[in-house]
């Protein structure tokens, strides 16, 4: 530290990063201290940052991605050297992956000696190593360049395609110092750090004149289209044009789920019907079977597509886009809107009738299954009370990892206000749960529900110390089945090891959060449940509920079996 009458002169590294992500109205830091970044931490929050200390760089990072997502501004992740940075990484790819904006900052040790491989402190040449795994990457040398070294790292997770950024500070950067005068003229403040960018008006026409021909239109909204916030444009625009929707996961609630237009309890039927999708920021990869086989009914021939995405490369990814409309998806959702004038022609009751007729009639057959109560808690009557639950507290947060809880939280949870659900994401990773959770309550100051497999919980769960030490109003529940898609494996080897899918029986998961002083409660039945989940909604407290689930109720990966290596052979 420098002393008085200098420090009214000068400025140094750690101040200049501070100063640069304040003046770019970064309020947050999600982080792991360590060397060379804990006076980095410590400085920040005593210049009016909030500073989210985790348990492990890989939930930090997921906390900085989900805080991207939800303010479109870049969440900031910053952890240690080497191990720190690896671990902090893989959130970053994640971040990447799901075009969620965020920048990773880790500090790394002396370049001289990194580069000369003479075994430095954690050595690692970081820069290097995170390139191929993120968007951009940079690196700064002089405590002049810190502006520019965030200017640049903003703008590139921001703008186009979002996406992760890596910037790597080595130690020696923190402590040089400057004249604060230069110092301070030397910082950016980002103009326009996501600039609109307006589709060619042939490209707008093309994709109407597409849809207005259409028999059988289907629009589809993916977690981009819920990123954007166009919210009353998007709504607009399927209520305007009248084509039933579907929405990916994460573009739940962009249209309430119940909204008269929705399409997801007829899914397999308009994927297979459609003639003409509309791709509002969903790409066609896995997720959606590429755009073809028979899922599509492509084997039919004639489905046509039109895609909208800020990316003109994701075009013709997987199959043939006859009308891509390239931009930002506000300024596409308004060229849409005012170009279908005012005497457009809604689709034909046919089709509309009997999407209709068909998602009516399995959400009724929902519905029945919904209001069991078997005597061990099944995943349908367990989720049915979180159902009521959130749609009794619609500006709730959902966060939703697992393989059988996911799949079946999925469908059976509606969502009604937008990017209130965030889940595995494209990779369909487990360990987003308590990172998520955290960005979610820190970010909205909102409720925060988070449907757990007991083994994607595994991944992140030491992160419930995090949420009790910041008395944050997250309610985790447990779906304990005993284990991995289900509890009841045996080893064949007649061996005394248990078969590697199954977990300690009947653990109580709950005891983890009372350990931190937050509240734990053992559920069994869905009464039980509805009570604490209620009481953990009301008082915002920090809650885990450990719900008792039939240990032989799932699937094995739940419903994407047919991607195990031997059920994929036998499909071939
Ligand atoms: P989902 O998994 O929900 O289908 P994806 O992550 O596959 O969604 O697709 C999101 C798409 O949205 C990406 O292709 C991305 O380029 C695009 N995107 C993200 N933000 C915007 C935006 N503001 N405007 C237009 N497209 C966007
Ligand atoms: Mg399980």
């Amino acid at each position: 530290m420098t002393n008085d009458t200098q420090s009214k002169e000068l400025t140094d590294g750690f101040h200049l990063v501070i100063d640069a992500l304040k003046l770019n109205e970064i309020d947050t830091i999600f982080c792991v201290p360590g060397i060379p970044i804990t006076d980095l931490t410590r400085m920040a929050q005593a210049e009016g940052m909030r500073v989210i200390s985790f348990r492990h760089e890989q939930h930090a990072g997921n906390a900085a991605a989900a805080a991207g997502f939800l303010t479109k501004k870049p969440g900031i992740c910053l952890t240690v050297s080497a191990p720190g940075f690896l671990n902090g990484l893989t959130a970053l790819t994640n971040a990447t992956t799901n075009c969620f904006p965020m920048i990773l900052i880790s500090g790394s040790s002396e370049r001289e000696i990194v580069d000369l491989q003479q075994g430095d402190y954690e050595e690692m040449d970081q820069l290097a190593i995170a390139k191929p795994l993120c968007k951009a990457a940079f690196r700064v040398l002089h405590a002049e360049d810190i502006g520019v070294g965030i200017a640049r790292a903003i703008r590139s997770a921001v703008s186009g395609r979002p996406g992760g950024v890596y910037l790597d500070l080595p130690a020696k950067l923190f402590a040089q110092t400057m004249d604060a005068i230069s110092g301070k003229k030397s910082l950016i403040k980002v103009v326009d750090a996501a600039p609109r960018q307006i589709p060619a008006p042939d490209s707008v026409r093309r994709a109407l004149d597409l849809l207005k021909g259409a028999k059988r239109p289907l629009i589809l909204l993916g977690k981009g289209a819920a990123y954007a916030q166009a919210d009353a444009d998007i709504r607009a625009l399927v209520e305007k044009s009248g084509i039933p929707y579907l929405p990916m996961s994460m573009a739940k609630g962009l249209l309430p789920d119940n909204h008269g237009q929705c399409a997801s309890a007829a899914r397999s039927y308009v994927l297979a019907e459609a003639d003409v999708v509309m791709l509002v920021g969903a790409r066609l990869n896995w997720l959606l079977s590429h755009g073809k086989g028979k899922t599509w009914a492509q084997d039919k021939g004639a489905k046509q597509f039109i895609q909208i995405d800020i990316a003109p490369t994701e075009i013709d990814s997987n199959v043939a886009i006859e009308a891509p409309l390239i931009g930002d998806i506000g300024s596409c959702v308004s060229a849409l809107l005012a170009g279908m004038g005012s005497n457009w022609t809604q689709p034909p009751v046919e089709w509309t009738g009997a999407i209709y007729e068909r998602r009516d009639k399995n959400v009724a057959k929902m519905a029945e299954t919904l209001a069991k109560n078997p005597p061990v808690m099944s995943f349908q009557s367990a989720l049915n009370v979180i159902r009521n639950v959130v749609k009794a507290n619609p500006e709730a947060i959902v966060v939703n990892e697992g393989a059988n809880t996911l799949d079946f939280a999925r469908s059976i949870v509606d969502m009604y206000l937008p990017r209130k659900r965030l889940d595995v994401g494209t990779w369909g990773i487990m360990g987003i749960g308590m990172g998520f959770s955290v960005a979610a309550a820190v970010v909205t100051g909102k409720p925060v529900i988070a449907i757990e497999g007991d083994s994607a919980f595994g991944f992140s769960g030491m992160e419930v110390e995090t949420i009790c030490r910041y008395n944050l109003p997250v309610c985790v529940i447990v779906f304990n089945n005993n284990g991995i898609y289900r509890g009841i494996d045996v080893n064949a080897s007649g061996g005394a090891d248990v078969a590697p899918t199954v977990f300690v029986k009947n653990a109580r998961y709950d005891k983890m959060m009372e350990a931190f002083g937050g509240v734990g409660v053992h559920a069994t039945t869905p009464a039980e449940l509805a009570k604490a989940l209620e009481e953990a909604v009301a008082s915002g407290k920090p809650t885990l509920i450990n719900a008792v689930i039939d240990e032989t109720a799932g699937t094995e990966s739940g419903r994407i079996t047919s991607l195990n290596p031997q059920s994929a052979a036998k499909n071939k």
